[in-house]
């Protein structure tokens, strides 16, 4: 609840405000990520000063259950013991050596024996590095050079890619973003989420969030992966699941097991790095082959695979059986179930899309199937005030109507209760209009 001198309608204490105004001289817009910086909910954003499980503390003292869980990169709840061990212990044998280290080879089998069809992985610190490198060694591969992307997924700020994006770009509602010359976005072609396009033969990939994510959740429809898989073969074009959100997030295979289409190449990000910077790219192994440096498609970093992230990974795949993954759904369908009923309840548009461990809070009357549905919804206009009242009540969602809800392991009943409590409040007060 509203503590250390926090009103009702102000999204920030007296510190994170002061901290803000510091950072806004500094830092443009104060934020080193534009989402962060509160554009599309009004207020200004809660600093953190430390975080443990489903929570976080703010510097002025208030405790938020948290939803955003560093955008799903933590799974396990903030600070797990286990990945801090792993984190101290790594750190105090050197942070980065420039060489390999057996972290490395123990992550890259974790993920390759976990994923069917994945031989290798290449390590990167980013999903936005690993989206940017397979398209390239996927132009490589097929002597191509079109790519298709999904108008609403998100595969991080490489230039080629910022085409119809979702995530920060959705928010910002930016058409994409100034700076990317028109021959950087030239050979990549956006199609609308959920129906199979035309692909012919100037082809080189379709990339995808086989479970979209970044535009709130939308889930593909019956037969759209199919589809996709089907038309990339028949093109001779090759398939990229961006599983960085979904891999090890739906299950230990990500959407690849779940809903049992492979792709030829995959993004992972976010889980498998327990928190810290790690991201991956990966693939059949005739494709990973073409890599530097025993191919001709250029790939390095400085601090890709370092040791202190691969024992952040693997300490957190290692706490994640297949059974993590039922009591997360529980968490999510309880949750999912909760909220639609107790927003439906105050007369307010609702739908609570759910795949799995994932879920997301749409102000519609009509199911969201794409990117247009997406942005219908966050039109209405009414996410921001809901995003103020969960707050005042100590529920920290994520500030903008196209992120999804992260729940962690660490998130309990009781959590989830409060939460459906805080909703069920906040949908009334924002219905009557107070929170306008
Ligand atoms: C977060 C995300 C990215 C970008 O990852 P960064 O680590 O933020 O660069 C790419 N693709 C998807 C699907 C994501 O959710």
């Amino acid at each position: 609840m509203a503590e250390a001198g926090l009103g009702s309608r102000a999204t920030a204490g007296r510190r994170s405000s002061e901290l803000f105004a510091e950072a806004c001289r500094v830092i443009p817009g104060g934020v080193d990520s534009p989402v962060r910086a509160f554009g599309s909910v009004g207020g200004s954003p809660y600093f953190v000063a430390r975080a443990e499980g489903a929570f976080v503390e703010d510097v002025d003292g208030r405790r938020l259950l948290d939803y955003v869980q560093s955008w799903g990169a933590s799974i396990l709840g903030h600070a797990h013991p286990a990945v801090l061990d792993a984190i101290a212990a790594a750190a105090a044998r050197g942070t980065t050596y420039g060489a390999p280290t057996e972290g490395e080879v123990r992550l890259a089998e974790v993920i390759t024996e976990a994923v069917p069809g994945c031989d290798q992985v290449r390590f990167v610190s980013s999903g936005t590095e690993a989206a940017m490198s397979v398209i390239r060694l996927a132009r490589a591969a097929t002597g191509r050079d079109r790519v298709v992307k999904f108008a609403g997924c998100y595969h991080g700020h490489s230039d080629a890619l910022l085409a119809g994006g979702g995530s920060g770009v959705a928010t910002l509602g930016l058409p994409d973003s100034a700076g990317v010359p028109a021959s950087a976005v030239s050979a990549t072609i956006v199609a609308p989420y959920n129906e199979v396009p035309e692909i012919d033969e100037s082809v080189a990939c379709v990339i995808v969030e086989p479970v979209a994510a970044n535009m709130g959740l939308v889930a593909p429809v019956e037969g759209y992966l199919e589809g996709l898989r089907a038309a990339c073969d028949h093109a001779g074009a090759l398939l990229i699941f961006d599983e960085v959100i979904t891999g090890f997030r739906v299950g230990r295979a990500g959407a690849t097991g779940v809903l049992g289409v492979q792709p030829d190449l995959w993004c992972f990000g976010k889980v498998i790095g327990g928190g810290l910077p790690l991201a991956a790219l990966g693939g059949r192994r005739d494709l990973m082959s073409q890599l530097a440096p025993i191919g001709p498609v250029y790939q390095a970093g400085t601090l890709s695979g370092n040791p202190v992230a691969t024992a952040a990974g693997l300490a957190v795949l290692e706490l994640l059986p297949e059974e993590a993954y039922a009591q997360l759904a529980e968490s999510v369908g309880r949750l999912a179930e909760g909220l639609a009923q107790a927003i439906g309840q105050s007369g307010l548009p609702v739908e609570v899309p759910v795949f799995g461990t994932l879920v997301s809070v749409f102000f519609s009357d009509e199911p969201v199937r794409d990117y247009q549905g997406a942005a219908r919804a966050a039109r209405s206009g009414l996410y921001a005030p809901f995003f103020r009242a969960m707050l005042a009540r100590g529920v920290a969602l994520a500030p903008s109507p196209y992120e999804i809800a992260f729940v962690s392991l660490a998130h309990s009943r009781e959590d989830i209760d409060r939460t459906v409590e805080a909703a069920a409040d906040a949908a009334l007060e924002v219905a009557s209009g107070v929170g306008a």
